[in-house]
């Protein structure tokens, strides 16, 4: 694996199997492996950023990509409550150093999480 490379890139280079949901020219959506919730599926950018508090200025656009994509995977998903995660660092529980957004849904959802 070269440097920045997870297993996430993997996912998009189909070296590992992933039940994906959506996928364009710039990101990906898969169900997460372990799901927390009826529906937990994982939106990640094709461009590697390892974490949030990595993203630059000109990564706006893909951000802002990222969301719209959440919606759209939740609707396909015919969720209409739903939380949108992104753990920043381990500390937050982050084991994937692959920028990715948790959508979650299908269950009441607690407030604060843990
Ligand atoms: P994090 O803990 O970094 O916020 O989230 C990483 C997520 O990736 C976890 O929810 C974990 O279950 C999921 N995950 C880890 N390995 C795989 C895998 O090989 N395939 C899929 N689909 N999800 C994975």
């Amino acid at each position: 694996m070269s440097e920045g490379d997870t297993l996430f890139s993997k996912i998009i280079r189909r070296e590992i199997p992933a039940d994906i949901v959506y996928e364009d020219d710039r990101a990906l959506a898969f169900r997460d492996i372990n799901p927390q919730a009826p529906t937990h599926i994982l939106i990640i950018p094709k461009h590697p950023i390892p974490k949030l508090a990595d993203a630059q200025p000109e990564d706006s656009d893909l951000l802002g990509h990222l969301l719209l994509i959440v919606a759209k995977v939740a609707q396909q998903e015919n969720l209409s409550d739903y939380r949108v995660v992104a753990n920043n660092g381990a500390g937050a529980g982050q084991s994937v150093f692959h920028l990715h957004l948790h959508l979650l849904g299908g269950r009441p959802l607690q407030w604060p999480p843990g």
